[in-house]
């Protein structure tokens, strides 16, 4: 039968409301564990091929929800073999996701949303706005398309980070929900230690997050540390200022005994002076966190500069001579369109010139 593409994907569900839809069919509760480990574990095609479920079950399952909610429809790899895939969803709107690799493994950074309404000065996904919120399934499809890829090579999505395309804190609901489902034991049992949430700082969230007792990361995009440049850099600041979202995260660090990362993108003559540096020292100093320099991926629409790295190793020196600890990111596939919601926007540019 033809699907519509309106209907739900079946990885939307966590494990207990598969259990309740499944009971819904007559069915006992460890069907759903079954079940999620023909999703999951197997990574099946087709619900005809789950063999040790009833049929009767697979054929109404087959009638109800879709299966893979999407499909690649372009990608870019780059010389150091980061991959760039442009993923289109069922009702047409697409999204990216990024494939890096580290010595430590293999991370896979998704998109929360469809187009973002956060607005940051700087950013490729603003370009774009929100057109809706993913669904959790199709989060956990991004992840499993691209385990699938890597499973030729018995390789392995070992770390995810959520820091494609939107903001995760406004879509939170699904977003943890999609969380759960790949921790979960019988899902890709991905680590909540290699799951990392990155957020512009809505602080209602950071408090639910909180009250949460999570144990996935939290990174918190900063890149200023002084509200007058923060608001003008990005909007949420406006909302969310700098004491309310300091006062929420050390609240939270402290509750959860987790350490925070901030990330600062150096942008030139922006937010890169030794004084900026000692701010943020001033702001951080104490916490348990650390500073994640990025090196920025120049947006063409947005006229900002990145700093050379001798610059970006000065910024550095002056944060840890400050008292906080810091890292600088590597590059990832600069000889692509790296920067998050860059090769979305261009191909929707072109659909929109035919
Ligand atoms: N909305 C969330 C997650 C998506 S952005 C957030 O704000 O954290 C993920 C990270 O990429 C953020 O730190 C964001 O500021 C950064 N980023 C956005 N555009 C970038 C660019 N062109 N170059 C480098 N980093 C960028």
């Amino acid at each position: 039968m033809v699907k519509c593409p309106c209907m739900q994907t079946i990885y939307d569900l966590n494990l207990k409301q598969m259990e309740e839809m499944l009971a819904e069919h007559g069915q006992k509760s460890y069907r759903a564990k079954q079940l999620f480990t023909w999703l999951y574990r197997k990574r099946a095609e087709s619900f005809e091929e789950m063999s040790d479920l009833p049929k009767a079950l697979t054929e109404k399952l087959s009638e109800e929800y879709l299966l893979m909610p999407l499909k690649e429809i372009e990608r870019q790899v780059a010389r150091d073999g980061t991959t760039k895939y442009l993923f289109e969803m069922a009702d047409g709107s697409s999204v990216e996701a990024v494939l890096m690799h580290f010595h430590f493994g293999d991370s896979l950074c998704i998109s929360s949303q469809v187009g973002c309404n956060m607005g940051c000065k700087f950013c490729a996904s603003g370009l774009l706005k929100k057109q809706r919120d993913l669904s959790a399934g199709e989060m956990a499809a991004q992840v499993l398309y691209v385990q699938k890829e890597l499973d030729v090579n018995g390789g392995r999505v070992d770390n995810i980070v959520i820091m494609g395309t939107g903001e995760p804190f406004d879509n939170y609901d699904n977003v943890m929900r999609f969380c759960e489902i790949v921790n979960s034991d019988h899902g890709l049992a991905i680590g909540a230690r290699h799951i990392t949430i990155s957020t512009c700082g809505i602080v209602p969230r950071i408090n639910d997050f909180a009250a949460g007792h999570y144990q996935y990361n939290l990174a918190i995009s900063l890149h200023a540390p002084e509200d007058e440049l923060r608001s003008r850099l990005m909007p949420i600041n406006h909302a969310y200022p700098l004491d309310e979202l300091m006062a929420a995260l050390k609240a939270y660090s402290e509750d959860n005994h987790r350490r925070l990362t901030f990330e600062y993108i150096l942008l030139h003559e922006v937010n890169d002076t030794d004084a900026h540096a000692k701010k943020l020292a001033d702001l951080i100093r104490g916490m348990n966190a650390y500073v994640n320099l990025i090196p920025y991926n120049p947006v063409d629409e947005h006229g900002f500069q990145g700093v050379s790295e001798k610059k970006a190793l000065h910024f550095y020196d002056v944060l840890m001579k400050n008292g906080v600890k810091a890292t600088l990111r590597q590059k990832h596939g600069d000889d692509i369109d790296a920067a998050c919601g860059q090769l979305r926007a261009r191909h929707e540019r072109n659909r929109q010139n035919g």
